[in-house]
């Protein structure tokens, strides 16, 4: 069976709260950050229900999930302080992902800030050498990175170049992330099964342990690193079909970090189960007949319209690439009609024709997903 989930929260009842979010979704695995991502402050893992959060997840038939390590450690820095915190915090936080019982943390290899890519190659590969020696028991697994800024692990070389440089690099695993490899410019799209093909005879297979699973809001090698929902980006849903049903991925946990959509920020919610069910095809179960009737009407809709959703999502998205157009966010977005993206412009097309007066803004938002994955079609 295909592992599928997302991150969910931690805070409150940690892995408890966690497990009740993940059933949800209907997921069969999920991600977790130990505490806050952006700092240090963490309760003790006595506090974070872990006996109950398992026995749920036992219930849900939820087994492997994973955990992430918070941003703030940059083990690339050449900062002395910097570069302790992040090596102490990572050992700390190793430790709470063996608490649990967590077999891979995923980890962003780290940032060259003002030196250059071998500099932050080997101070990443020095950090990783210490906390390595100072733990047990969990597996690294480094995140491919898109290429933004100065961070390193935007190609395989460089996460092959880490793993030459650490003295026991058994523990050293990848996830792979879909938006940030199809930024960093391989073409998941077109040549799945050839990026593949290079990852293993760079990094090797073997060493892939999770997949993060998100669309991209930017052309296949922009270096951005904004995730989309899944179908409302370049990447679309037939190529992140075929990542999940892959024969090289297929047995790995896929974790969906997608943006929420909803009008008003305060009010917006997941797609993940609707995303999960889509790429698990479990849809019919999940939702019910009446969803694939409601959503064969939403693609009637559009077909008379001559919208075709690939078509669609890739215009606007181009259309945003215009000069100042990602310089609006947030308020003004709502305000600016020129400005949304495409879902939010579907929403509203929905909307104004009174398609589904009885549906909620997040129902229907499901269905514009599951319409992106062809269902109905
Ligand atoms: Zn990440």
């Amino acid at each position: 069976m295909l592992k599928i989930g997302s991150h969910v929260s931690f805070s409150d009842k940690g892995l408890l709260n966690a497990a009740r979010e993940a059933g949800e979704y209907g997921s069969s695995t999920f991600m977790i950050y130990t505490g806050a991502p952006q700092n240090t402050k963490r309760k003790p893992m006595e506090s974070h229900y872990i006996d109950e959060g398992k026995q749920l997840m036992a219930e849900l038939g939820i087994g492997e999930i994973v955990v992430h390590a918070p941003y703030i450690i940059n083990l690339g820095s050449y900062k002395e302080d910097t570069f302790r915190l992040a090596v102490d915090f990572l050992q700390s936080e190793i430790d709470r992902t063996a608490y649990i019982g967590v077999k891979n943390i995923v980890l962003h290899p780290g940032a060259y800030t003002d030196k250059d890519s071998e500099y932050g190659i080997q101070r990443i590969a020095e950090g990783l050498n210490e906390v390595l020696k100072n733990t047990k028991d969990v597996n690294i697994a480094l995140e491919t990175m898109a290429g933004k800024g100065s961070e390193i692990g935007r190609s395989f070389e460089e996460l092959a170049a880490i793993m030459d440089k650490v003295e026991h690099n058994e523990r050293l695993t990848v996830c792979l992330d879909t938006c940030h490899v199809h930024d960093a410019g391989y073409d998941i799209v077109n040549d799945l099964d050839g990026v593949l093909q290079q990852f293993d005879r760079l990094v090797g297979l073997k060493r892939l342990a999770v997949v993060h699973l998100n669309d991209s809001k930017n052309p296949r090698g922009a270096g951005k690193d904004r995730h989309a929902p899944v179908g409302a980006g370049f990447i679309g849903f037939q190529a992140m079909q075929a990542v999940v049903q892959h024969e090289s991925l297929r047995h790995l946990p896929f974790i969906l970090e997608t943006p929420w959509i909803g009008r008003d920020d305060a009010k917006s919610r997941p797609m993940y189960e609707a995303e999960i069910a889509l790429l698990g095809e479990t849809v019919e179960q999940r939702f019910g007949a009446s969803f694939l009737e409601d959503t064969a009407r939403l693609a009637h809709f559009f077909k008379k319209q001559e919208v075709d959703p690939r078509q669609y999502v890739l215009g606007v998205w181009d259309e945003l690439k215009g000069p100042d157009a990602q310089a609006t966010k947030g308020k003004a977005k709502d305000k600016n009609k020129d400005k949304r993206e495409p879902m939010e412009r579907l929403f509203d097309i929905v909307e104004e024709a009174g398609l589904f007066a009885d549906l909620t803004e997040e129902q229907i938002n499901h269905r514009i997903t599951a319409w992106f994955a062809g269902v109905g079609s």
